[in-house]
């Protein structure tokens, strides 16, 4: 099957470790993700200004890591918007995070940058998803000039209502039709709407761009009801290569502009490091 130049990799996301990107704060994730054995750190960047380059740049050689960038957009950003001032205050918001990712020498955004991170309270309409296809594809052209990826992460249906599986993240990646925009699939999502972790997989296939490996409670990985034997299986049928993240959450770590829209309510865990250490063995048993 055609590849896609991407390699594999494996990443943890910063909120396992920091919930800012403060110096301190970003040391500590970047010097653990490193030890634990990853190649790469995702960096939450849904406010790009906070994210200092010139420190984070040095810190990923330091540690000798990747990172990529997580993108979330909210009400106030939401390019299916029907008033075009949000539409443009979410591409510029996207252009920011691009520019900023460029700045410290990622490629790969990823994240659920369709649509609001949000509970909606009614159905997409047809213009609300023509708003978010025009607007990704003004996003991707300057992504593509910077030689940047974007991957957009399908979530269920209680974080948008644009798109829940792959194969409607695949539609919509049709009409955006740029070659840099790739599919993002989260096994925790998976695991709520699709039919079984196999199937979209394989419909994906080489427009898959990004992996997150999460649990259906977002916490330990094999102590919930994911089916990962499956789900590994089907990225070694389609020869993945690319990203594969784990993305783990707790009360213990936060970050208020993801955490809330993410409904993290309960601690999962306190231990960053062991349960790190034991996603990145989990994830490497399976698939290397
Ligand atoms: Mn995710």
């Amino acid at each position: 099957m055609a590849q896609n130049n991407k390699t594999l990799q494996f990443g943890g996301h910063s909120l396992v470790w920091a919930g800012d990107w403060s110096p301190k704060n970003a040391r500590f994730a970047a010097s653990s993700a490193s030890t634990a054995g990853y190649d790469l750190i995702e960096i939450l960047i849904a406010e790009p200004e906070k994210i200092d380059a010139a420190m984070t740049k040095d810190l990923l050689a330091e540690f000798n890591l990747t990172a990529s960038g997580c993108f979330v957009i909210n009400a106030k950003t939401d390019i299916t918007s029907t008033d075009k001032s949000i539409v443009k205050a979410g591409v510029d918001l996207a252009k920011q995070a691009i520019d900023k990712l460029s700045a410290i020498g990622g490629v790969e955004l990823d994240g659920p940058m369709a649509s609001s991170l949000q509970p909606y309270e009614q159905p997409v309409t047809k213009e609300n998803r023509n708003n978010s296809v025009v607007a990704m594809k003004e996003i991707a052209d300057y992504a593509a000039d910077k030689g940047i990826n974007i991957n957009i992460e399908i979530v269920n249906r209680y974080e948008s209502n644009l798109m829940n599986t792959a194969k409607e993240g695949l539609l919509y990646l049709e009409e955006v039709n740029k070659p840099n925009v790739y599919l993002h699939l989260d096994t925790y999502h998976m695991n709520i709407e699709e039919d079984g972790m196999v199937d979209g997989v394989l419909a994906a296939g080489d427009r898959l761009g990004y992996v997150h490996i999460g649990e259906s409670h977002r916490g330990y990985l094999g102590t919930g009801n994911v089916d990962f034997d499956s789900f590994f299986g089907a990225l070694k049928k389609i020869n993945y290569q690319g990203p594969v993240t784990f993305e783990s959450f707790s009360s213990v770590v936060v970050d208020p502009a993801l955490s809330n829209a993410l409904r993290i309510w309960r601690n999962l865990w306190s231990d960053s490091h062991d349960l790190a250490d034991q996603a990145i063995k989990f994830m490497k048993k399976r698939y290397s």
